[in-house]
């Protein structure tokens, strides 16, 4: 009789993980992770917005372009 591998600790609640919940320990801990998410306590760290190119089109204007 082999032992289960080792599954990392349910970050709900910190015991172990079952495979099935993986990697949660139960159904309601996978709930208790996705309420977090919709309720917005996760926050996702990329941006969602890319940043503004309005740099780019500012310094295309050269005042030197004129002269000659
Ligand atoms: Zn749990």
């Amino acid at each position: 009789m082999t032992e289960p591998p080792a599954l990392p600790p349910c970050p709900i609640c910190g015991q172990p993980a079952q495979a099935r919940y993986r990697p949660f320990c139960s159904r309601r801990c996978a709930d208790v992770d996705l309420g977090r998410w919709f309720s917005g306590q996760y926050r996702v760290p990329s941006s969602e917005f890319p940043p503004a190119e309005d740099e780019k089109y500012t310094r295309r204007v050269d005042p030197d372009d004129e002269v000659g």
